[in-house]
């Protein structure tokens, strides 16, 4: 605690914590004028956000959730079912809005406090979706 200034009475009792993965598919835009109606792919990069209390017990004592849960739980509903697949074979018309939507849908019963998700189709794109947009 000696690091903290004003002692152990200065640590916040919540906060969001985040991870990142990486996957790669394939999809073809059916409605888009121009070369997103082609087939081609991206590499895409997600943002995993939870927001929840820092646990005061166990074995993940000091954090909001292991990092490695988040990592298991993500890889095993999202990325393994997206990496090197076609996305037009899971959803129609797979946009950046409508991927990160299916996304939403696979987390939310395995992931409590799932908070934002960011969905990076290239380097300068991506698509945001909060909890809050729910509400
Ligand atoms: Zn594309």
């Amino acid at each position: 605690m000696g690091v903290f200034p004003s002692g152990a009475k200065g640590l916040l009792h919540s906060m969001q914590i985040r991870k990142q993965f990486k996957f790669e598919s394939a999809h073809v835009l059916p409605h888009h004028q121009g070369k997103c109606a082609r087939l081609h792919g991206h590499s895409y990069r997600l943002d995993v956000a939870i927001r929840g209390p820092i646990r005061t017990s166990g074995p993940a004592q000091g954090m909001v959730d292991d990092f490695d849960t988040i990592a298991a739980i993500v890889e095993r509903e999202v990325i393994d079912v997206l990496d090197h697949r076609s996305l037009n074979e899971l959803m129609d018309n797979p946009t950046c809005e409508i991927i990160i939507q299916w996304i939403w849908a696979r987390l939310k019963d395995h992931l409590a406090g799932l908070d934002e998700l960011i969905l990076w189709e290239t380097a300068t794109s991506c698509a945001v979706l909060r909890a809050t947009d729910f509400a």
